[in-house]
């Protein structure tokens, strides 16, 4: 290896080790702690950031001098470098009044949501907004000021990649929610209101997580209000997952989704540990595998034939067989709530989404006109008009914690897990079989192995010679719900 690229990563080891610690905290801070330890934890947390950032810049010099003619891994940890020191390299009264306006942004948006009153939170945003403009001049972009911040969750992806993506699917989807009217699919599931047992789903969600192969002594999954996925280490990968009483295919897709994002993590290769290339290309990747274990696997026909016994020996499914378990799972039905939405309406409130964040940071959509604005792009794109702010532009966390540029890439998830599907040659018997160990095997050779070593558009195109298609998903609904 390169020795200045060796130097390198000797340093890098210190950025792990805080980086590590600061995932042990969160995770803590999320499933464990009293909430006496709030004050103490976010300030740790905070101090840790700022030494992780401090070393970053420190190698900015050693990180720049490196020219020589390097391999794939060593160009992929520079390009990794120099992006992070790119963004630590905002100024600092910048990054601190962001800190401020996102600590204590998400209080305020929690108190408007319960109130349902937008105007609480509009002050916040706005200021959210404008250091958002801020940071994107800054960092400098091409044609857009939504490129620069779409870019910190999705190396190169711009807003001419997400025109025609979002166009598409706008079209397509419409078309095929007509044709779903009516259908077996369409509608609510008289399943969605019947109470289960916790302990009972309990058992469900761990025999889910013995079938996707989830290694006992690497993994471990525990409850917490907000499911996630946290990768400390290789070795040491963590989900959540949240019983809410009725309705178990919340819970137990909640759960399968989560090993997905798993999966990757410990399905990297191991001699990247300890390098800046050992984290997903991007938001959009990581999102692909929880979507293909969720989607793709979890709500497959053949999914449900292999998963129905444990259902029925620990569910009180009553008389419903198979065929009606897979209704149940695939049903659609426009809901105002974006995290209740079924896989074809879903991304319509990433549509949406795309189209507001685009306007607030060119300016041709102003704070004040969210709540309007929000109801009518329902009206318009899913044919609901929400009851009030919390169940409209009030639902989401994202935008409190400073995340603009962030939503596009649950779509891209879409995307590429569908990309995915069809690049396999006999996943349906796979899943039939329970053959999840081949399954994952696939996944880790042409994504998971990877790391960051490539960009996620160049892994698109070495794994899968495609870009961000969206016709892999229109085909997908298609197959599935004609
Ligand atoms: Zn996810």
């Amino acid at each position: 290896m390169n020795e200045k690229i060796e130097e390198i990563l000797r340093e890098y080891r210190k950025i792990e080790s805080l980086s590590h610690a600061q995932r042990v905290l969160h995770w803590d801070l999320e499933v464990m702690m009293p909430e006496g330890g709030i004050d103490h934890r976010s300030e740790s947390l905070a101090t840790l950031e700022i030494m992780q950032r401090d070393l970053y810049l420190r190698l900015s010099e050693k990180v720049n001098s490196v020219n020589d003619s390097l391999d794939d891994i060593e160009k992929g940890i520079i390009r990794n470098l120099k992006r992070t020191i790119r963004y630590y390299s905002l100024p600092e009264d910048l990054i601190k009044r962001i800190e401020k306006v996102t600590t204590k942004s998400p209080v305020i948006w929690r108190e408007a949501r319960k109130k349902s009153d937008f105007s609480i939170f509009e002050p916040s945003l706005r200021e959210i907004i404008s250091l958002s403009k801020e940071v994107a001049e800054k960092l400098g972009y091409d044609k857009h000021p939504y490129n620069a911040l779409m870019d910190l969750y999705e190396e190169g992806f711009t807003v001419d990649d997400a025109d025609l993506v979002f166009s598409k699917i706008l079209s397509e989807t419409s078309r095929i929610m007509r044709r779903i009217e009516g259908s077996n699919f369409s509608g609510n599931h008289p399943l969605e209101k019947k109470r289960y047992s916790k302990k009972a789903m309990e058992k469900v969600n761990r025999e889910m997580i013995r079938i996707l192969g989830m290694p006992e002594k690497r993994f471990r999954m525990d409850v917490s209000a907000h499911p996630f996925t946290i990768g400390i280490s290789i070795d040491d990968v963590r989900i959540t997952t949240r019983y809410e009483g009725k309705n178990f295919k919340s819970t137990l897709f909640s759960t399968i989704h989560e090993s997905g994002h798993a999966i990757y993590e410990l399905q990297k290769d191991p001699s990247l540990a300890w390098t800046p290339v050992s984290r997903a290309p991007s938001l959009g990747f990581h999102e692909s595998q929880s979507r293909f274990f969720e989607n793709i696997v979890g709500r497959s026909r053949d999914f449900v034939h292999l998963i129905y016994p444990i259902l029925r020996d620990n569910l009180p499914l009553e008389s419903y067989n198979e065929e009606d378990i897979y209704y149940y799972f695939n049903n659609v039905h426009p809901s105002p709530i974006r995290v209740d939405a079924d896989e074809i309406t879903y991304n319509l409130h990433i549509a949406l989404r795309y189209e507001i964040e685009k306007g607030l940071l060119d300016g041709r959509i102003d704070a004040k006109d969210l709540p309007s604005l929000w109801n009518s792009f329902m009206e318009k794109y899913l044919g609901i008009e929400p009851k009030n702010d919390a169940e409209g532009v009030l639902q989401d966390i994202h935008w409190s914690q400073g995340s603009i540029g962030y939503f596009p890439t649950y779509t891209l998830g879409n995307i590429i897990s569908s990309i995915i599907r069809y690049s396999f040659k006999n996943l349906n018997e796979l899943i039939r079989e329970g053959n999840l160990v081949e399954i994952r095997d696939y996944l880790r050779q042409k994504v998971h192995r990877y790391g960051s070593i490539y960009s996620p558009k160049e892994l698109l195109r070495l794994s899968f010679n495609e870009g961000y298609n969206p016709d892999y998903l229109i085909k997908y609904f298609e197959e599935k719900f004609f």
